[in-house]
């Protein structure tokens, strides 16, 4: 990949490489197959960290004890990811790099203080996923990197998660997609709010705005609806095959709505 910088594309799972070559949208001269690279496949708590190989498919992640037991809001994402077949093979890793808006990693990544390791000839390095993202199938990571690993943050007591999606039918890529991570404090005040958003923009949001509405008050329906309404500013949704953008932008509101509600409830019986 030094050697052959933009000319090289790395694959994993190939799941949207191989499609993007067949639609001559993606026309590498040479792919490096990162398939044979061992140990880059695993989920593990690490810390106050969960960390996963950028190597490991969706289905991986899925079956993970400590995403069932831990981590709902990754279960919710990865379990509605395309079939069987492409959560079989694609992986965490190529879903980041790949960047499409409407992919279902992003939110997560943004609502969980994600962080992604790449590591290339000038070394390793560690960004935030709030500075990975930027822009329609567009990184931070250089050429000549590779994804080795995602960190997300663990659940403190008090949280909650919740990832929701609205498709067009099962296994298609999301029309809208909403990821809430909130901690609640014995009187259902909230201490903290992450929210991260698909579907709404040309790359993946994290919705600053509607979390300082929700930090620090009590979380009341008007608290609620307040924070959607914030959702208005931050998001640039535009029409495509899926919907009009009038419609992404309504049913923001209404995911975002729903996935705080499902969150709230998973904070109160400790189930992020
Ligand atoms: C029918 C279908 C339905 C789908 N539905 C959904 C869906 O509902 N939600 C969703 O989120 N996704 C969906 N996907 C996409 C799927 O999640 C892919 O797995 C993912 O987008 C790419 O992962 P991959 O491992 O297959 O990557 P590849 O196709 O191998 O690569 C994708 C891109 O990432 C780069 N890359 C891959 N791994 C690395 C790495 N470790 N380091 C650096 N660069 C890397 C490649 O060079 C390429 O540019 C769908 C795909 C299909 C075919």
């Amino acid at each position: 990949m030094a050697r052959y910088g933009q000319d090289a594309r790395p694959l994993a799972g190939g799941q949207s490489l191989i499609p993007l070559m067949k639609l001559r949208l993606a026309n590498p001269a040479v792919i490096v197959d990162l398939n044979g690279i061992p140990g880059l496949s695993y989920v593990r708590q690490q810390e106050d960290r969960l960390v996963i190989g950028a190597l490991t498919c969706h289905s991986d992640v899925e079956d993970s004890e400590i995403v069932r037991n831990r981590h709902q809001m990754i279960g919710d994402a990865v379990r509605n990811i395309g079939d069987a077949q492409v959560r079989n093979l694609g992986t965490v890793g190529g879903s980041l790099v790949h960047c499409d808006p409407s992919g279902d990693w992003g939110p997560v990544l943004l609502a969980l203080g994600g962080e992604v390791r790449c590591l290339g000839p000038a070394g390793e390095r560690i960004i935030r996923g709030t500075d990975f993202f930027t822009d329609t199938y567009e990184t931070a990571r250089d050429p000549t990197e590779i994804v080795t690993e995602v960190r997300l943050r663990s659940p403190q007591p008090g949280a909650g998660g919740a990832y929701l999606k609205l498709e067009r039918r099962s296994g298609d890529f999301a029309v809208v997609g909403v990821a809430v991570c909130l901690v609640l404090d014995a009187n259902d005040v909230c201490r903290e709010a992450a929210i991260g958003l698909g579907g709404v923009a040309p790359t993946y949001v994290k919705a600053t705005s509607a979390e300082s509405v929700l930090r620090g008050m009590p979380l009341s329906d008007a608290a609620i609806a307040e924070a959607a309404r914030c959702l208005d500013a931050e998001i640039d949704p535009y029409s495509d095959i899926r919907a009009p953008a009038e419609y992404k932008r309504a049913m923001a509101k209404v995911f975002f709505q729903k996935a705080v509600e499902l969150a709230r409830r998973r904070a109160t019986v400790g189930d992020s």
